[in-house]
């Protein structure tokens, strides 16, 4: 289960220099994590300890915005009020093969980043675990945070011996293969929701983000086109005669990404939380950085060489969430080959992918 973690280190195909996307996503979620802290703060009556938490952290620069952006709302709430500054602990948690260090090497920058010097008042540390296990004592936390990351299973469901030519849910599947991933999915968020609900006081908020789908027929659409196509390129491999069939036929991701009400029903049936909001955003995860120009997949004008840099570097993006999944299964050596053909086919079919925005809920709960 280690290999799930993202490319760790700064190289070209590490996380933290693939993730601009991830990034403007918790930007696009910091006004309602603004709101939510505001609010709780106040409800809590300024407790003298606040302990804040981002589940599946990864590597590299955004959980620390994201932390920032948290630390500097309570000072400021306790400021406008009079009040004596909290102490504020800020826990960072990833599964344990996490590349932490990238991180930890930029609390430095993250310190100068806040609005006011804390270095006294503002603890980070390192929790490294499941997020679908204990990892707070009891009733300690205050707020949750967690972005893109619970789309990411505890583990490849049972029961998916049919899916023999796809790494996920895909056009035309078999129910049972669906019924799987989806039985999966319900069993650990209701585990992870358990989990929190220990380990949060009363009134404890949790802002959550990840990647969903539109309520459509798992059975006629492809679920995830990111995925169709490491299938495809997968499958030329074998072609190739360079990955066997038997090893494309007996890997899956463990991915799930639900529609609304599959959430809903799973947070309404654990009934520890009480849901706050619930929004759905149809969001651009890929946005890249060419030179100095920012280009975003929706832009219809760009030339045909900008357009080829921007396939790469979507490709780029995709292999520093799964190159460690699928080198674990297949071996490093394929890694530079699998990936030139995914340029291939993002390329075959960049024109209806490049609109497809990908859909993203952010939930807000707060602990009854
Ligand atoms: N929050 C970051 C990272 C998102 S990538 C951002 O927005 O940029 C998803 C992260 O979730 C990866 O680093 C992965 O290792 C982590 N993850 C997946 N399953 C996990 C689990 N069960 N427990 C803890 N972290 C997990």
């Amino acid at each position: 289960m280690g290999v799930l973690s993202m490319k760790g280190g700064d190289g070209e195909h590490s996380y933290a220099n693939n993730s601009e996307g991830q990034k403007r996503l918790a930007s696009d979620a910091k006004p309602v994590v603004v709101e939510t802290v505001k609010e709780m703060i106040v409800k809590m009556n300024f407790p003298g300890c606040v302990k804040v938490a981002d589940l599946g952290c990864s590597s590299g620069e955004n959980t620390l915005l994201v932390m920032s952006e948290i630390v500097d709302t309570i000072i400021t709430s306790y400021q406008q009020k009079g009040k004596n500054l909290p102490e504020i602990n800020c826990c960072l948690n990833d599964l344990p093969d996490n590349d932490f260090n990238t991180t930890f090497k930029l609390v430095p920058a993250f310190h100068k980043l806040l609005k006011m010097d804390v270095k006294g008042k503002c603890f980070i540390s390192g929790v490294p675990g499941s997020f679908y296990s204990r990892l707070f004592p009891s009733k300690s936390l205050h707020f949750v945070h967690s972005s893109l990351c619970l789309h990411w299973l505890s583990k490849v469901p049972k029961g998916l011996e049919d899916n023999k030519k796809n790494v996920y849910l895909r056009s035309p599947c078999l129910p049972n293969v669906y019924k799987s991933y989806l039985s999966q999915f319900k069993h650990d968020f209701s585990l992870f929701l358990r989990m929190r609900a220990d380990e949060t006081v009363s009134n404890g908020r949790m802002a959550l983000t990840f990647v969903g789908r539109k309520a459509l027929d798992p059975l006629s659409q492809d679920c995830f086109q990111n995925w169709s196509s490491i299938s495809d390129s997968l499958l030329d491999l074998v072609s190739e005669g360079i990955v066997k069939e038997s090893d494309v036929a007996s890997f899956n991701l463990p991915f799930y990404n639900p529609d609304e009400s599959e959430v809903r029903e799973v947070i309404e049936s654990e009934g520890s939380f009480e849901i706050n909001n619930f929004e759905t955003i149809f969001g651009l995860l890929f946005s890249y950085k060419t030179g100095r120009t920012e280009v975003k997949d929706d832009d219809n004008n760009l030339d045909q060489s900008c357009q080829f840099e921007v396939i790469r570097k979507r490709t780029s993006i995709i292999r520093s969430i799964t190159e460690p999944m699928l080198a674990a299964h297949f071996g490093d050596a394929i890694m530079d080959r699998l990936f030139e053909r995914y340029t291939y086919h993002l390329s075959q079919r960049y024109d209806t992918l490049r609109n497809k925005p990908t859909v993203q809920f952010f939930v807000s709960l707060t602990r009854k």
